[in-house]
Protein backbone atom coordinates (compact mmCIF):
# COMPACT_ATOMS: atom_id res chain seq x y z
CA UNK A 1 0.00 0.00 0.00
CA UNK A 2 0.94 3.15 -0.74
CA UNK A 3 1.51 5.54 2.06
CA UNK A 4 0.70 9.51 1.53
CA UNK A 5 3.41 10.84 3.08
CA UNK A 6 2.55 14.19 5.71
CA UNK A 7 4.20 17.32 7.04
CA UNK A 8 3.95 16.93 11.12
CA UNK A 9 5.19 19.15 14.14
CA UNK A 10 6.20 16.23 16.10
CA UNK A 11 5.52 16.81 19.98
CA UNK A 12 8.06 15.29 22.31
CA UNK A 13 5.56 13.03 25.65
CA UNK A 14 5.49 9.16 24.10
CA UNK A 15 4.30 10.35 20.63
CA UNK A 16 0.78 11.24 21.93
CA UNK A 17 1.31 14.83 21.88
CA UNK A 18 0.70 16.59 18.61
CA UNK A 19 2.13 20.12 17.50
CA UNK A 20 3.98 20.55 20.96
CA UNK A 21 7.90 20.42 21.62
CA UNK A 22 10.29 21.41 24.18
CA UNK A 23 11.02 25.12 24.46
CA UNK A 24 8.95 25.67 21.63
CA UNK A 25 11.40 24.07 19.13
CA UNK A 26 9.48 22.18 16.24
CA UNK A 27 10.82 19.23 14.41
CA UNK A 28 9.21 18.52 11.02
CA UNK A 29 9.43 14.80 9.96
CA UNK A 30 7.42 13.17 7.39
CA UNK A 31 4.92 10.93 8.91
CA UNK A 32 2.86 8.11 6.88
CA UNK A 33 -0.88 8.79 6.67
CA UNK A 34 -1.41 5.43 8.21
CA UNK A 35 1.15 5.78 11.19
CA UNK A 36 -0.48 9.25 12.01
CA UNK A 37 -4.09 7.62 12.11
CA UNK A 38 -2.31 5.14 14.90
CA UNK A 39 -1.01 7.63 16.56
CA UNK A 40 -4.09 10.27 16.66
CA UNK A 41 -6.32 6.98 17.85
CA UNK A 42 -3.96 6.22 20.71
CA UNK A 43 -4.26 10.37 21.24
CA UNK A 44 -8.04 10.37 21.39
CA UNK A 45 -7.92 6.90 23.36
CA UNK A 46 -5.85 8.81 25.84
CA UNK A 47 -8.33 11.25 26.26
CA UNK A 48 -11.35 8.95 26.70
CA UNK A 49 -9.65 7.56 29.01
CA UNK A 50 -9.23 11.08 31.13
CA UNK A 51 -12.74 11.54 30.42
CA UNK A 52 -13.83 7.75 32.35
CA UNK A 53 -11.42 7.99 35.30
CA UNK A 54 -12.16 11.99 36.08
CA UNK A 55 -15.79 10.44 35.34
CA UNK A 56 -15.59 8.03 37.54
CA UNK A 57 -15.04 10.44 40.22
CA UNK A 58 -18.23 12.63 39.59
CA UNK A 59 -21.17 12.64 41.82
CA UNK A 60 -23.00 14.18 39.52
CA UNK A 61 -22.48 11.48 37.07
CA UNK A 62 -23.12 8.82 38.57
CA UNK A 63 -26.43 9.92 40.37
CA UNK A 64 -27.87 10.09 36.49
CA UNK A 65 -26.31 6.84 35.03
CA UNK A 66 -26.84 4.76 37.18
CA UNK A 67 -30.80 5.61 36.94
CA UNK A 68 -30.39 4.70 32.89
CA UNK A 69 -31.36 1.33 32.39
CA UNK A 70 -29.38 0.53 28.59
CA UNK A 71 -26.13 1.46 31.50
CA UNK A 72 -27.33 -1.38 33.46
CA UNK A 73 -27.95 -3.38 30.61
CA UNK A 74 -23.86 -3.12 29.17
CA UNK A 75 -22.97 -3.41 33.12
CA UNK A 76 -24.10 -6.73 33.17
CA UNK A 77 -21.43 -7.37 30.85
CA UNK A 78 -18.82 -7.23 33.62
CA UNK A 79 -21.05 -8.34 36.13
CA UNK A 80 -23.34 -11.07 37.37
CA UNK A 81 -25.73 -8.92 38.96
CA UNK A 82 -26.08 -6.60 42.01
CA UNK A 83 -26.98 -9.24 44.85
CA UNK A 84 -24.57 -11.49 46.51
CA UNK A 85 -26.45 -14.68 45.09
CA UNK A 86 -25.73 -13.33 41.54
CA UNK A 87 -22.11 -13.86 42.43
CA UNK A 88 -22.75 -17.54 44.21
CA UNK A 89 -24.72 -18.20 40.99
CA UNK A 90 -21.84 -17.02 38.78
CA UNK A 91 -19.08 -18.94 40.90
CA UNK A 92 -20.82 -21.87 41.42
CA UNK A 93 -20.49 -22.05 37.04
CA UNK A 94 -16.77 -21.01 37.14
CA UNK A 95 -16.21 -24.06 39.74
CA UNK A 96 -17.80 -26.58 37.33
CA UNK A 97 -15.06 -25.10 34.63
CA UNK A 98 -12.71 -25.77 37.07
CA UNK A 99 -11.77 -21.81 37.99
CA UNK A 100 -11.16 -20.49 41.20
CA UNK A 101 -13.03 -17.07 41.88
CA UNK A 102 -12.54 -13.71 44.24
CA UNK A 103 -15.99 -11.94 45.53
CA UNK A 104 -15.72 -8.15 46.25
CA UNK A 105 -18.73 -6.02 46.88
CA UNK A 106 -18.72 -2.62 45.48
CA UNK A 107 -18.32 0.58 47.37
CA UNK A 108 -15.55 2.58 48.49
CA UNK A 109 -14.66 5.38 50.62
CA UNK A 110 -17.20 4.97 52.72
CA UNK A 111 -17.67 8.00 55.73
CA UNK A 112 -18.64 5.99 59.06
CA UNK A 113 -18.22 3.72 61.27
CA UNK A 114 -21.46 2.30 61.13
CA UNK A 115 -21.14 1.75 57.30
CA UNK A 116 -17.43 0.27 57.65
CA UNK A 117 -19.20 -2.21 60.34
CA UNK A 118 -21.57 -3.18 58.37
CA UNK A 119 -19.33 -4.06 55.64
CA UNK A 120 -17.45 -6.32 57.92
CA UNK A 121 -20.80 -7.90 59.20
CA UNK A 122 -21.41 -8.66 55.10
CA UNK A 123 -18.38 -10.22 54.76
CA UNK A 124 -18.36 -12.41 57.54
CA UNK A 125 -21.94 -13.61 55.95
CA UNK A 126 -20.23 -13.66 52.50
CA UNK A 127 -17.61 -16.42 54.10
CA UNK A 128 -19.88 -18.69 56.10
CA UNK A 129 -21.46 -19.37 53.05
CA UNK A 130 -18.51 -19.87 50.76
CA UNK A 131 -18.23 -22.51 53.27
CA UNK A 132 -21.25 -24.01 53.98
CA UNK A 133 -21.33 -23.98 50.14
CA UNK A 134 -17.75 -25.51 49.45
CA UNK A 135 -17.15 -22.79 46.78
CA UNK A 136 -13.36 -22.22 45.76
CA UNK A 137 -13.81 -18.92 46.50
CA UNK A 138 -12.07 -16.31 48.60
CA UNK A 139 -12.77 -12.17 49.30
CA UNK A 140 -11.20 -9.11 47.96
CA UNK A 141 -11.61 -5.89 50.00
CA UNK A 142 -10.60 -2.12 49.66
CA UNK A 143 -9.15 -0.23 52.97
CA UNK A 144 -11.66 2.36 52.34
CA UNK A 145 -14.40 0.04 52.90
CA UNK A 146 -13.00 -0.51 56.45
CA UNK A 147 -12.50 3.13 57.35
CA UNK A 148 -9.20 3.95 56.08
CA UNK A 149 -10.07 7.46 55.35
CA UNK A 150 -11.39 8.24 58.29
CA UNK A 151 -9.30 6.25 61.62
CA UNK A 152 -6.82 3.77 60.44
CA UNK A 153 -6.80 2.07 63.42
CA UNK A 154 -10.32 1.12 63.33
CA UNK A 155 -9.78 -0.04 60.08
CA UNK A 156 -6.69 -2.28 60.77
CA UNK A 157 -8.63 -3.63 63.25
CA UNK A 158 -11.77 -4.44 60.48
CA UNK A 159 -9.56 -6.47 58.35
CA UNK A 160 -8.21 -8.05 61.40
CA UNK A 161 -11.76 -9.20 62.02
CA UNK A 162 -12.17 -10.64 58.57
CA UNK A 163 -8.67 -12.46 58.44
CA UNK A 164 -9.94 -13.99 61.77
CA UNK A 165 -13.28 -15.10 60.46
CA UNK A 166 -11.69 -16.60 57.13
CA UNK A 167 -9.63 -19.45 58.84
CA UNK A 168 -6.91 -20.14 56.54
CA UNK A 169 -8.55 -18.76 53.50
CA UNK A 170 -6.63 -15.90 52.01
CA UNK A 171 -8.58 -12.37 52.08
CA UNK A 172 -7.31 -10.13 49.30
CA UNK A 173 -6.36 -6.21 49.93
CA UNK A 174 -7.31 -4.24 46.87
CA UNK A 175 -4.95 -1.15 45.95
CA UNK A 176 -6.37 2.28 45.54
CA UNK A 177 -5.01 5.44 44.10
CA UNK A 178 -1.68 6.25 44.97
CA UNK A 179 -2.68 8.39 47.97
CA UNK A 180 -3.61 5.21 49.48
CA UNK A 181 -0.37 3.35 48.87
CA UNK A 182 1.94 3.87 52.04
CA UNK A 183 -1.22 3.15 54.44
CA UNK A 184 -2.32 -0.16 52.56
CA UNK A 185 1.20 -0.98 52.88
CA UNK A 186 1.51 -0.25 56.07
CA UNK A 187 -1.94 -2.26 57.57
CA UNK A 188 -0.78 -4.79 54.95
CA UNK A 189 2.81 -5.10 56.87
CA UNK A 190 1.07 -5.06 60.50
CA UNK A 191 -1.55 -7.64 59.25
CA UNK A 192 1.27 -10.25 57.74
CA UNK A 193 3.27 -10.13 61.07
CA UNK A 194 -0.32 -11.28 62.90
CA UNK A 195 -1.73 -13.73 60.27
CA UNK A 196 -0.24 -15.40 56.86
CA UNK A 197 -3.78 -15.58 55.18
CA UNK A 198 -3.74 -11.90 53.98
CA UNK A 199 -2.57 -10.72 50.48
CA UNK A 200 -2.12 -7.42 49.13
CA UNK A 201 -2.35 -5.78 45.43
CA UNK A 202 0.28 -3.61 43.94
CA UNK A 203 0.44 -1.78 40.92
CA UNK A 204 2.67 -2.28 37.90
CA UNK A 205 2.29 1.56 36.68
CA UNK A 206 3.80 3.08 39.41
CA UNK A 207 7.40 3.91 39.74
CA UNK A 208 7.99 2.97 43.47
CA UNK A 209 6.22 -0.71 42.94
CA UNK A 210 9.71 -2.08 42.15
CA UNK A 211 11.43 -0.75 45.80
CA UNK A 212 8.34 -1.96 47.19
CA UNK A 213 8.29 -5.24 46.05
CA UNK A 214 11.46 -5.64 46.99
CA UNK A 215 10.79 -4.86 50.76
CA UNK A 216 8.10 -6.92 50.86
CA UNK A 217 9.42 -10.29 49.90
CA UNK A 218 11.42 -11.21 53.24
CA UNK A 219 7.81 -11.35 54.80
CA UNK A 220 6.83 -13.86 52.29
CA UNK A 221 3.90 -12.34 51.46
CA UNK A 222 1.11 -12.83 48.68
CA UNK A 223 0.81 -10.46 46.34
CA UNK A 224 -1.41 -10.21 43.03
CA UNK A 225 -0.03 -7.88 40.76
CA UNK A 226 -1.84 -5.25 38.61
CA UNK A 227 -0.92 -2.87 36.10
CA UNK A 228 -3.45 -0.34 37.97
CA UNK A 229 -6.84 1.39 37.24
CA UNK A 230 -6.65 4.91 38.53
CA UNK A 231 -5.79 8.36 37.00
CA UNK A 232 -2.06 9.23 38.33
CA UNK A 233 0.05 11.77 37.45
CA UNK A 234 3.29 11.16 35.74
CA UNK A 235 5.63 12.44 38.04
CA UNK A 236 4.31 8.68 40.00
CA UNK A 237 3.40 6.67 37.71
CA UNK A 238 4.43 5.25 33.68
CA UNK A 239 2.49 7.40 31.54
CA UNK A 240 3.34 4.68 28.41
CA UNK A 241 1.59 1.57 28.55
CA UNK A 242 4.95 0.11 27.18
CA UNK A 243 6.47 1.02 30.01
CA UNK A 244 3.39 -0.01 32.48
CA UNK A 245 3.41 -3.69 30.49
CA UNK A 246 7.31 -3.72 30.39
CA UNK A 247 7.00 -2.71 34.47
CA UNK A 248 4.34 -5.93 34.97
CA UNK A 249 6.82 -8.23 32.79
CA UNK A 250 9.93 -7.23 35.70
CA UNK A 251 7.86 -7.30 38.64
CA UNK A 252 5.80 -10.40 38.21
CA UNK A 253 9.67 -12.50 36.86
CA UNK A 254 10.57 -10.91 40.39
CA UNK A 255 8.16 -12.38 42.02
CA UNK A 256 8.09 -15.80 40.44
CA UNK A 257 12.65 -15.60 41.04
CA UNK A 258 13.49 -18.84 43.36
CA UNK A 259 14.68 -16.27 45.75
CA UNK A 260 11.40 -14.61 46.11
CA UNK A 261 10.09 -18.06 46.10
CA UNK A 262 11.89 -19.85 48.90
CA UNK A 263 11.10 -16.46 50.66
CA UNK A 264 7.48 -17.89 50.95
CA UNK A 265 5.71 -15.65 48.13
CA UNK A 266 2.27 -16.36 46.88
CA UNK A 267 2.10 -15.12 43.50
CA UNK A 268 -1.35 -13.89 41.69
CA UNK A 269 -0.76 -12.79 38.03
CA UNK A 270 -3.69 -10.66 37.58
CA UNK A 271 -3.70 -9.55 34.06
CA UNK A 272 -5.70 -10.04 30.86
CA UNK A 273 -2.66 -9.47 28.79
CA UNK A 274 -2.07 -12.23 26.36
CA UNK A 275 1.26 -11.37 25.49
CA UNK A 276 1.77 -11.13 29.24
CA UNK A 277 1.06 -14.64 30.47
CA UNK A 278 2.37 -16.09 27.80
CA UNK A 279 6.17 -14.49 28.91
CA UNK A 280 5.23 -15.23 32.37
CA UNK A 281 4.27 -18.95 31.75
CA UNK A 282 7.87 -19.15 29.94
CA UNK A 283 9.68 -17.58 33.07
CA UNK A 284 7.70 -19.96 35.27
CA UNK A 285 8.81 -22.90 33.51
CA UNK A 286 12.63 -21.49 33.08
CA UNK A 287 12.44 -21.42 36.70
CA UNK A 288 10.53 -24.95 37.32
CA UNK A 289 8.07 -23.89 38.74
CA UNK A 290 4.74 -26.19 39.17
CA UNK A 291 1.60 -24.85 37.13
CA UNK A 292 -0.01 -24.89 40.37
CA UNK A 293 2.36 -23.17 42.68
CA UNK A 294 0.94 -19.67 41.39
CA UNK A 295 -2.24 -18.02 40.14
CA UNK A 296 -3.41 -16.37 37.20
CA UNK A 297 -6.56 -13.95 38.14
CA UNK A 298 -8.88 -12.14 35.82
CA UNK A 299 -12.04 -9.96 36.05
CA UNK A 300 -15.75 -11.03 35.31
CA UNK A 301 -16.45 -11.31 31.87
CA UNK A 302 -13.14 -10.08 30.65
CA UNK A 303 -11.01 -12.85 28.18
CA UNK A 304 -13.51 -15.88 29.13
CA UNK A 305 -11.30 -17.91 26.40
CA UNK A 306 -8.24 -17.51 28.01
CA UNK A 307 -9.73 -17.93 31.51
CA UNK A 308 -10.83 -21.39 30.13
CA UNK A 309 -7.68 -22.11 28.10
CA UNK A 310 -5.50 -21.47 31.14
CA UNK A 311 -7.58 -23.92 33.47
CA UNK A 312 -7.44 -26.44 30.52
CA UNK A 313 -3.66 -26.33 30.10
CA UNK A 314 -3.05 -26.91 33.66
CA UNK A 315 -2.39 -23.35 35.14
CA UNK A 316 -4.81 -22.47 38.45
CA UNK A 317 -6.94 -19.09 37.35
CA UNK A 318 -9.31 -17.35 39.24
CA UNK A 319 -12.06 -14.80 38.14
CA UNK A 320 -12.47 -12.04 40.38
CA UNK A 321 -16.14 -11.22 40.86
CA UNK A 322 -17.57 -8.17 41.79
CA UNK A 323 -21.61 -7.25 42.96
CA UNK A 324 -23.32 -4.84 44.65
CA UNK A 325 -24.95 -1.29 43.93
CA UNK A 326 -22.19 0.84 44.18
CA UNK A 327 -20.92 -0.08 40.87
CA UNK A 328 -20.36 3.65 39.51
CA UNK A 329 -16.80 4.35 39.72
CA UNK A 330 -15.60 0.64 39.51
CA UNK A 331 -17.50 0.52 36.29
CA UNK A 332 -16.54 3.77 34.96
CA UNK A 333 -12.53 2.64 35.50
CA UNK A 334 -13.41 -1.15 33.59
CA UNK A 335 -14.71 1.72 30.70
CA UNK A 336 -11.46 3.53 30.97
CA UNK A 337 -9.58 0.11 30.70
CA UNK A 338 -10.99 -0.62 27.27
CA UNK A 339 -12.34 2.78 25.65
CA UNK A 340 -13.81 0.78 23.19
CA UNK A 341 -16.28 -0.59 25.25
CA UNK A 342 -18.26 2.70 25.08
CA UNK A 343 -19.32 0.51 21.63
CA UNK A 344 -21.02 -1.79 24.21
CA UNK A 345 -22.62 0.96 26.12
CA UNK A 346 -24.28 2.87 23.25
CA UNK A 347 -25.27 -0.71 21.14
CA UNK A 348 -26.98 -1.30 24.45
CA UNK A 349 -28.78 2.08 23.86
CA UNK A 350 -29.98 1.64 20.79
CA UNK A 351 -30.32 -2.04 20.60
C1 LIG B 1 -8.03 -9.89 39.49
C2 LIG B 1 -7.82 -8.43 39.28
C3 LIG B 1 -7.78 -7.58 40.37
C4 LIG B 1 -7.55 -6.22 40.19
N1 LIG B 1 -7.41 -5.41 41.28
C5 LIG B 1 -7.02 -4.13 41.12
C6 LIG B 1 -6.69 -3.32 42.23
O1 LIG B 1 -6.78 -3.74 43.39
N2 LIG B 1 -6.26 -2.05 41.99
C7 LIG B 1 -6.14 -1.55 40.71
O2 LIG B 1 -5.70 -0.40 40.56
N3 LIG B 1 -6.48 -2.29 39.65
C8 LIG B 1 -6.92 -3.56 39.81
N4 LIG B 1 -7.22 -4.32 38.72
C9 LIG B 1 -7.37 -3.69 37.38
C10 LIG B 1 -6.02 -3.60 36.68
O3 LIG B 1 -5.23 -2.62 37.30
C11 LIG B 1 -6.18 -3.22 35.19
O4 LIG B 1 -6.79 -1.97 35.09
C12 LIG B 1 -6.98 -4.20 34.37
O5 LIG B 1 -6.69 -5.52 34.74
C13 LIG B 1 -6.65 -4.04 32.86
O6 LIG B 1 -5.31 -4.30 32.62
P1 LIG B 1 -4.75 -5.64 31.93
O7 LIG B 1 -3.65 -6.15 32.79
O8 LIG B 1 -5.82 -6.59 31.70
O9 LIG B 1 -4.04 -5.17 30.60
P2 LIG B 1 -4.54 -4.35 29.36
O10 LIG B 1 -3.33 -4.14 28.54
O11 LIG B 1 -5.30 -3.13 29.82
O12 LIG B 1 -5.54 -5.31 28.65
C14 LIG B 1 -5.13 -6.46 27.95
C15 LIG B 1 -6.30 -6.97 27.15
O13 LIG B 1 -7.34 -7.42 28.04
C16 LIG B 1 -8.61 -7.01 27.57
N5 LIG B 1 -9.18 -6.05 28.54
C17 LIG B 1 -8.55 -5.45 29.58
N6 LIG B 1 -9.41 -4.68 30.28
C18 LIG B 1 -10.60 -4.78 29.64
C19 LIG B 1 -11.88 -4.23 29.88
N7 LIG B 1 -12.13 -3.40 30.91
N8 LIG B 1 -12.88 -4.55 29.02
C20 LIG B 1 -12.68 -5.40 27.98
N9 LIG B 1 -11.49 -5.96 27.70
C21 LIG B 1 -10.45 -5.66 28.52
C22 LIG B 1 -8.40 -6.36 26.23
O14 LIG B 1 -8.52 -7.37 25.25
C23 LIG B 1 -6.97 -5.88 26.32
O15 LIG B 1 -6.36 -5.79 25.06
C24 LIG B 1 -7.44 -5.69 38.88
C25 LIG B 1 -7.48 -6.55 37.77
C26 LIG B 1 -7.64 -7.90 37.95
C27 LIG B 1 -7.66 -8.78 36.76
Amino acid sequence: MRNRLLWEHKGVAGGQDFGASAGGRARRTYVPESKRFFLQLGWLMGVMRTILLKGSESRWMRERAMNYRFVRRALRRFMPGEKLEDAVEAARAMRDQGLNSIFTRLGENLTDRSQAHEVVEHYRDVLHRINALNLPTVISVKLTQLGLDFDREFCFENLCQLLEAAGDEIVWVDMESSSYVDATLDIYRRARGLRANVGVCLQSYLYRTAKDLETLIPLGPAIRLVKGAYKEPPEIAYPKKSDVDASYFQLASTMLSPEAQKAGMRAVIGTHDRDLIHRIQQVALQNNLAKNSFEFHMLYGIQRAEQLRLVGDGWRAGVLISYGKDWFPWYMRRLAERPANLLFVFRNLVG
